[in-house]
């Protein structure tokens, strides 16, 4: 008999070790033991507690009126939007391409879709051999499949040459490409691409885009802990915009404001003709309207209420700057003792995660839980979550890693 169950369901493919081992360290905590949770996407203070931001407590602390409890618009409405812009194209002209922004629930609703609208069923995205692991679920729920390019070549920079090869399959098989890079502070690596890198890949795609529709997701999630400005990268996307390449950005409140389970995000689409961004905002919002109707009003009151006001964005800024300070920190002593010990990690530049190359990484990382230290195996490496550990914490857990992997 056929099971109740639909042949064409879905699987979570590999988005599911994340939380799973967390739960298990937070159980383990509630239990008593002395445990270090380095398995987390979420950025906690070195007292342990979740981060969070004095400005955006009051406005959650305001948030039993109206406004948060109706339908809201389905984009997030303009006074999101303009502050949503505010603040990721602080010193960016974004008034010389067209461009349009719609509400999500956090960068993964902006990842399904661009996804759902920009691939044809069937296409393979580019997507890096290393990455966080959520994206393959996004797409298989869009019905799209995945082609993966070498994200380092042996000099530790961006394998250029495998992305372009992609590229050239992706055009020959399908007529179209669709690249995901998750820029800056990568997941799982904390790699930010070099300007040369950046420039690179978007003249190839420029020059691809003369006979192929092309599209160029970049998913900013973690751009707001990055040690340098991304002002020239974005400069460099909306000049190079054709009616034939588009990009679309994926942004996280989550990450940005630290209000994980708020739900709030944005997906940005710019391009350079009218016609391609209004086509951008129907599909876009009409998938909005099917697969969760509007967004959440509170993630919208709260987004749009933080980035409003310059003197409020400064604020923010300011505290950000101290936790981007921590993370900064707590990467150091990791990488100084990883050094001292000769535990090799892939590059890392800033953001919330250092990822450390080992084979056998499932049974390293059951090793190292029954020493109460939790961190995720994922892509061939463990993946070390910075955002979730104290800097007191974090000593020693390099010297572990290299003696559970002897
Ligand atoms: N993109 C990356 C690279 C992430 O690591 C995450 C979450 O961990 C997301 C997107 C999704 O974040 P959210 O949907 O909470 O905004």
């Amino acid at each position: 008999m056929a099971k109740l169950l639909s042949q064409d369901h879905f699987e979570v493919t590999n988005g599911e070790n994340i939380l799973y081992l967390n739960s298990l360290a937070v159980q383990a905590k509630a239990e008593g033991k002395k445990i270090k949770n380095a398995t987390i996407g979420m950025l906690y203070d070195e007292k342990g507690a979740l981060a969070d931001f004095k400005i955006v407590n009051d406005i959650i602390k305001s948030c039993d009126d109206e406004p948060t409890k109706i339908y809201g618009s389905i984009n997030g409405g303009l006074k999101f939007s303009n502050s949503v812009k505010s603040w990721v194209f602080d010193n960016v002209n974004l008034e010389r391409v067209h461009s349009h922004i719609v509400a999500t629930p956090g960068a993964t609703g902006a990842l399904a879709l661009a996804m759902r609208n920009y691939c044809d069923r069937g296409q393979e995205i580019l997507v890096p051999s290393i990455r966080w692991s959520n994206y393959d679920s996004i797409a298989f729920q869009a019905g799209l499949k995945i082609r993966e390019y070498n994200l380092f070549n042996s000099n530790d920079e961006l394998d250029l040459d495998s992305l372009k090869h992609a590229i050239d399959v992706s055009c020959k098989k399908f007529g179209r490409a669709f690249v995901l890079m998750n820029d800056p502070c990568q997941n799982p690596t904390g790699y930010t691409l070099k300007i040369e890198e950046w420039k690179e890949l978007i003249t190839y795609l420029k020059e691809k885009s003369k006979n192929y529709p092309v599209i160029l997701l970049d998913d900013i999630a973690y751009l707001n802990y990055s040690k340098d400005s991304y002002d020239e990268v974005f400069n460099l996307m909306l000049d190079n915009l054709t009616n034939n390449f588009m990009v679309l950005i994926t942004f996280s409140a989550s990450k940005t404001l630290s209000i994980y389970g708020l739900r709030g995000g944005a997906l940005i689409g710019l391009a350079n003709s009218e016609e391609n961004i209004n086509d951008f905002r129907k599909s876009c919002e009409g998938t909005c309207r099917a697969l969760w109707s509007c967004p959440s009003s509170t993630a919208v009151k709260v987004i749009s209420d933080s980035f409003d006001l310059k003197e409020t964005r400064d604020n923010i800024r300011k505290e950000l700057d101290n936790y981007r300070d921590i993370l900064l920190e707590r990467a150091k002593l990791f990488l100084e003792e990883a050094d001292t010990v000769g535990l090799m990690c892939y590059p890392y530049q800033s953001g919330f995660f250092i990822l450390i190359p080992c084979e056998n990484n499932k049974k390293i990382s059951d090793r190292l839980i029954s020493e109460n230290i939790y961190i995720v195996p994922m892509c061939g490496g463990l993946r070390l979550s910075l955002s979730s550990i104290t800097k007191k914490e974090v000593k020693g857990i390099a010297r572990a890693i290299k003696k559970a992997m002897k």
